[in-house]
């Protein structure tokens, strides 16, 4: 059954995509296809609107949208100390990337993983995060 995820909660928007009434705060939603995967970008529902969209109380919504913010800002704080880390070693000799990744901050490269994997590895999954700002 398709329908949306909750992302999260905003007061950048001032207008419902759903019904285009003047809102203080929006829900963000994402749609989700058939199988339950995320699918497509997000939109901005008031909490009414959200609220009849999910089948849900305005109160539970709220919550969920709350929760939902609080977890993505926690993530986009420990992606944008990722790349203050490691941007300025992306392109850097190994040796450089070694000194960041092992050295100062105590991380271990896993077996088989090269220590540029485990670089752009990270890097790669703080831009995913981060681009997936709500
Ligand atoms: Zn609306």
């Amino acid at each position: 059954m398709a329908g949306f995820t909750i992302k999260g909660i905003t007061d950048d928007t001032d207008r419902c995509e759903h019904c285009g009434t003047r809102i203080r705060r929006a829900v963000a939603l994402m749609p989700l296809d058939a199988d339950g995967s995320e699918d497509g970008d997000v939109v901005y529902y008031g909490t009414t609107c959200a609220s009849r969209a999910l089948g849900r109380k305005t109160a539970w919504v709220t919550n969920q949208a709350r929760a939902a913010q609080a977890k993505w800002e926690q993530q986009a704080e420990r992606a944008r100390e990722w790349l203050a880390a490691y941007e300025p070693v992306e392109f850097a000799p190994v040796r450089e990337k070694f000194r960041v990744f092992v050295v100062e901050r105590n991380n271990t490269v896993r077996p088989g993983e090269t220590v540029t994997d485990a670089v752009a590895g990270l890097l790669a999954s703080a831009r995913a995060i981060l681009a997936a700002r709500i």
